[in-house]
């Protein structure tokens, strides 16, 4: 019998243990070493780590699907759970975007039914929950994972497979000095830092995750029908969030997109693997000379704008931000989610946006050459 061990219950565990489990596997003994008391959720998605009122941004037509689709999972929550999660099944589509401690749960409940189909085809798992592994040491018969169990005693175990999958790593103290944090998370720090004139580093993703985290935790989010307002706690004047950026542009919002992707006619995973084989020193450059024919080919009017028949790569990094670095970034935001909620609700897809969503996974093939 064969030994295989999992560091971390996150979605890399889960995903690599389900396709595992696909494939029959016999005469394996698996375990997985959490360092967290509760197992499947990940990090960014268990509580304590987001505020409730932070979203994910995949939603349930974007997430690979385990034993059920996000979607499907709701649908089978009860009421009670679904209100704990502040969830409106009535409301949500497999293209909505879900706080993310609602992706939490449904991982962690996919492990469990993880766990049930191994059981039921006799792999035996041993989840070791609440036990960080703090060394990995290469041993002639194996590797050898060093763990501190939840009663804070140190052990050792031999594997002859181990899996890595300890996802992000932190700062250790996250207040570097007094009213300077270095990472927005846990989220729940944020919420002691005084309702005073804040600056966050960045305007994207990020700074506004944190941006959310500070008024949450000095007022309220009031949805009334398709408006949602905030309202600020009592005295607070002083309450004051600036996004320092460098280019001064705000985020995109999601856009309309058909799944599954339709197929690439040149930039793609063929034309990129044939491009990396031949090992030239100027890969980037032919990869972006893919990039600008498909672009060319499929939206011809974005081309023209922005001068693609002509770009090299810089030019277009450029050309690309220039509309939006000339706007208002909040006029721009409103606009841009204006348009994106029209084209969702008409299911129309902009040529370019989804065709540079499309290039972008063929794409990253280049990046570890
Ligand atoms: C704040 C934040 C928000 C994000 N939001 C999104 C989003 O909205 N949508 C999206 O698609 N992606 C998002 N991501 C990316 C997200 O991290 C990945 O989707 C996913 O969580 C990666 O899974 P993972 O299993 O590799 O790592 P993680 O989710 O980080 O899981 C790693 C697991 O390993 C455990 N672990 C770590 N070290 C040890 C150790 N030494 N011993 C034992 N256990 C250990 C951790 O406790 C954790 O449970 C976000 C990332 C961050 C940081």
């Amino acid at each position: 019998m064969s030994s295989l061990a999992f560091v971390g219950a996150g979605p890399t565990t889960l995903y690599t243990l389900d396709a595992l489990l696909r494939q029959g596997p016999r005469g394996v003994r698996i375990t997985v070493f959490e360092a967290q008391a509760a197992v499947g959720l990940g990090t960014p998605y268990r509580p304590g780590w987001n505020d409730p009122a932070m979203l994910s941004n995949i939603a349930s037509a974007e997430i690979p699907p385990l034993t059920q689709t996000l979607l499907a999972w709701l649908q089978s929550r009860s009421p009670a759970e679904l209100e704990a999660m502040g969830v409106d099944i009535a409301a949500v589509s497999d293209r909505a975007f879900l706080p993310r401690l609602v992706l939490g749960r449904y991982f962690e409940s996919q492990f469990q039914s993880l766990l049930d189909t191994a059981a039921k085809a006799g792999v035996r798992i041993d989840v070791r929950a609440g036990c960080r592994v703090v060394d990995a040491v290469n041993r002639p018969d194996g590797l050898e994972l060093v763990f501190t169990s939840p009663d804070g005693k140190t052990a050792r175990s031999l594997f002859d497979h181990v899996v890595l999958a300890t996802g992000h790593q932190w700062p250790s103290r996250q207040e570097a000095r007094p009213g300077y944090y270095t990472s927005p998370w846990p989220a729940r720090a944020l919420a002691a830092a005084p309702p005073t004139d804040i600056g966050v580093r960045g305007s994207s993703l990020t700074a506004i995750d944190t941006a959310v985290a500070l008024a949450a935790a000095h007022g309220d989010f009031v949805r009334d029908g398709e408006a949602l307002t905030y309202r600020p706690g009592s005295a607070l004047p002083d309450f004051h969030i600036t996004l320092m950026s460098r280019k001064g542009l705000l985020p995109e919002a999601d856009f309309y997109f058909p799944l599954p992707h339709a197929p690439l006619a040149v930039c793609n995973p063929a034309a990129l693997a044939e491009l990396i084989d031949r090992r030239q020193p100027d890969l980037l450059d032919a990869a972006f000379d893919l990039f600008r024919r498909e672009l060319l080919r499929i939206d011809p009017a974005y081309a023209e704008a922005t001068g693609l028949a002509q770009a090299t790569l810089e030019p277009f990094g450029e050309a690309y931000f220039q509309a939006r670095a000339d706007a208002d970034p909040f006029v721009w935001a409103e606009a841009n989610l204006a348009e994106a909620r029209a084209n969702h609700a008409t299911k129309t897809t902009v040529s370019w946006r989804d065709a540079i969503l499309r290039m972008h996974e063929p794409i990253a093939a280049i990046v570890p050459i």
